[in-house]
């Protein structure tokens, strides 16, 4: 019903760079449990949308909300740790083994538990323990199992496009930014990614938000889709009805 109160809320945000308004007064709210996309063509606004959902970037006016917490004004890790993870477009993970990647990704939620665990205090290495135990969980979720103790450096592309998955589910988000996540993957891997992504937010009850230009997998996955052109939205609904909507047309097509 529409008394559930949304799981992650934008209101009016607006974000300026020098002369360009690259998001101009959007809105729109994720409904708990559901796929939320956010697309339109190139220059929308969407990366921007997500810098603002991740605190990279402070809009000029507008707010961000978490359930009732307001996450417009805060860092980035401290939005991380209250339980909206990101994944980015451009993935520069290459170092360590899966297990290695996945442990960046569980210390950020206990940096006392860390740097304890520096000084191999008895709590300290049980919790090493459960943390190594929990990022091996993860890594069968997103069908990384097998690899855990592989370097990054030999696996796939699609495979590394989970590491950072993974890596962001470390941080046992309720909230889950993909910025693309199928960008760069072939037939298989897109196959492959879309299953995931179903997989783990029915397992984890997530809310997911999709940055994506791949309209197969926006219709297959989304929910509710939401569309920018030129920063502001034109349109909202389900990925049936804004298919149809002669605005995103237009905006699709050009003309
Ligand atoms: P999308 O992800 O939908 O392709 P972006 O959010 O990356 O769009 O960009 C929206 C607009 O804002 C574009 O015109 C882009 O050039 C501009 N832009 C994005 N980031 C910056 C930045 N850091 N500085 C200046 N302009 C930016
Ligand atoms: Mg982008």
């Amino acid at each position: 019903g529409t008394a559930a109160p949304p799981a992650l809320e934008v209101r009016d945000v607006t974000v300026r760079f020098a002369g360009l308004t690259a998001l101009d007064e959007v809105s729109f709210t994720v409904t708990p449990g559901t796929v939320h996309a956010v697309i339109g063509p190139n220059g929308a606004g969407k990366s921007t949308c997500f810098n603002v959902l991740s605190g990279l970037y402070r809009p000029a006016s507008g707010s961000v909300r978490l359930g009732t917490t307001e996450l417009t004004r805060l860092a980035p890790h401290n939005i991380a740790t209250l339980g909206v993870a990101r994944t980015f477009q451009n993935i520069v993970t290459t170092q360590g083994t899966v297990a290695d990647n996945l442990m960046l990704g569980r210390h950020v939620l206990s940096r006392a538990g860390f740097a304890a665990s520096a000084l191999r205090l008895p709590g300290a290495v049980r919790e090493q323990r459960a943390h190594l135990a929990r990022a091996r969980e993860i890594a069968g979720l997103v069908g990384l199992g097998d690899l855990f103790d592989s370097p990054v450096s030999l696996l796939s592309y699609g495979d590394r496009k989970r590491v950072e998955l993974a890596r962001a589910l470390c941080l046992e988000p309720r909230v889950l930014l993909l910025d693309e996540p199928v960008a760069g993957m072939n037939a298989s891997e897109r196959v492959r990614m879309a299953e995931v992504v179903r997989d783990i937010r029915a397992s984890l009850g997530l809310s997911v938000v999709l940055v994506e230009h791949d309209m197969g997998l926006v219709m297959r996955l989304a929910d509710e889709v939401t569309v920018l052109d030129f920063g502001k939205r034109i349109a909202h609904g389900t990925p049936d009805e804004v298919r149809q909507d002669p605005e995103v047309l237009r905006a699709y097509l050009g003309t």
